[in-house]
């Protein structure tokens, strides 16, 4: 990420904040897999964003009005320890290479951040992300309340932080947009390469491989962890097992988005196992792409959240409608919801430094209006699965999600992962590729 745009977000949070205040974000702490071995380290995304600071073990303290105003707590360097595991910081590098005002150990933390606390009225900071941290932040504003008939000066106010940082998270600023972009682009790529290998007898941990390698050599890291589901498994939204053959006359969903420096992408696409989608197979595809071609048109600066969703909603039941699986009039099967028996999540979120990202999707009880440098995903899907009820038996078992990363802007949507194939026809001649040639008789 551009090293200019650190400051400016701190600038920023701290001109919303006001005089008086102070925020305090701890780092994420490392996570165990199993015993002694430890997931890959993802920093918090709102600590990050803040302060581009990769290290765990850290509290960012900023003081809008004091001098200094941006405080790093950080651990010290180790030269054993960094033998083992690689390049600490330090309070040093806190200051010359982050842009702290001020740095010092973590292990001083409970003597100097209580005198911070002491100068200010307000503190903003978000409960129950890190439980812990959340013990001594109380035991700290205790202990200052405590001193009070000493003299001392307790914060009056204890301020959700995340109002105003997500707020700001949820606009995406030029070099976030380039990032994500970059992510999305990753993320079309593995899925060109996904599609090419897929044929019957391989499985789908198999055609996982390839999104972990266009990922990792671009890299770029999975956002999430990837859903390759074929036949039935498609229609479990967040299957996970991966480890089923593809048979001939399935349809693969592959839902994997990778994250770019820190930014996310999300990107889903469906297609047949043996290269051809059949007639009831294309049908179904044929609906839900018809439905995100309409929902995407919607994401349009001062439509609000929702517009895309109906429209998404508007057209899957008419789809189903004209192929016999919803019986009555559009108006009425809106009105009761009638799609939720086969397309049963929402067509979209915000997307950025988390897949899932921050931002309220209604101000004041209304959906909230699209601006630009919004940044959501426009994703709907069908998912009929084997033995559902009044459904035909030729369209049990089909799970179609079509998803893209789609950036409002004054011009109208701006697809992120828009390069990528989902006309049917382009995804079978892309899925084809890698077929065994029909033995000849
Ligand atoms: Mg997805
Ligand atoms: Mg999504």
């Amino acid at each position: 990420m551009n090293s200019r745009e650190f400051p400016r977000r701190r600038k920023q949070l701290m001109s919303m904040m006001g005089t008086d205040s102070i925020a305090i974000l701890p780092a994420a702490p490392i996570r165990m897999r199993n015993r002694d071995v430890e997931h890959d380290y993802r920093p918090d995304s709102d600590f990050y964003y803040l302060t581009g600071f990769p290290e765990t073990d850290a509290v960012a303290v900023l003081m809008p009005g004091h001098n200094p105003k941006y405080v790093l707590f950080c651990r010290e360097r180790d030269p054993a320890k960094e033998a083992w595991d690689g390049d600490i910081a330090g309070p040093e590098g806190a200051v010359n290479g982050y842009g702290a005002d001020d740095a010092y150990p973590i292990s001083d933390i409970d003597d100097i951040l209580v005198g911070l606390l002491e100068k200010c009225e307000r503190v903003y900071y978000t409960m129950g992300a890190h439980r812990d941290f959340d013990q001594r932040l109380i035991m700290w504003m205790n202990q200052l309340r405590a001193s009070g008939q000493r003299g001392g000066h307790a914060p009056e106010e204890l301020i959700s932080l995340e109002h105003h940082l997500h707020e700001l998270r949820l606009f995406k600023s030029r070099a976030e947009v380039g990032a994500m972009r970059r992510a999305a682009k990753i993320a079309v790529a593995a899925h060109r390469r996904g599609m090419r290998l897929t044929r019957p007898g391989l499985y789908e941990y198999s055609v996982e491989a390839e999104y972990l390698h266009e990922f990792r050599s671009n890299g770029a890291v999975c956002s999430y962890p990837p859903i390759v589901g074929a036949g039935a498994n498609a229609c479990v939204l967040h299957y996970r097992a991966n480890s089923k053959k593809l048979e001939d006359g399935e349809l693969l969903l592959v839902d994997a988005g990778c994250e770019y420096d820190y930014y996310a992408s999300d990107v889903t696409r469906t297609w047949p196992v043996n290269g051809r989608f059949s007639k009831p197979q294309r049908e179904i595809y044929q609906i839900v792409l018809d439905a995100q071609q309409a929902a995407t048109e919607q994401v349009q600066v001062g439509n609000h959240w929702n517009d895309p969703h109906e429209a998404a909603v508007k057209s899957i039941t008419r789809g189903l409608i004209k192929i016999g699986l919803l019986k009555g009039t559009p108006a009425k099967l809106i009105k009761e919801q009638a799609h939720k028996k086969f397309f049963f999540h929402r067509t979209g979120h915000w997307i950025g430094m988390d897949v899932h990202d921050v931002g309220d999707y209604k101000v004041e009880e209304q959906w909230r209006v699209l601006e630009p440098g919004m940044v959501m995903t426009v994703e709907p899907g069908i998912y009929i699965a084997p033995g559902t009820k009044g459904v035909p038996k030729k369209y049990q078992g089909i799970g179609v999600r079509i998803e893209d990363d789609v950036l409002v802007t004054k011009k109208g949507p701006d697809v992120l992962s828009g390069a990528l194939e989902s006309n049917p026809d382009e995804v079978e001649a892309l899925a084809a590729e890698n077929q065994k040639p029909k033995r000849r008789r």
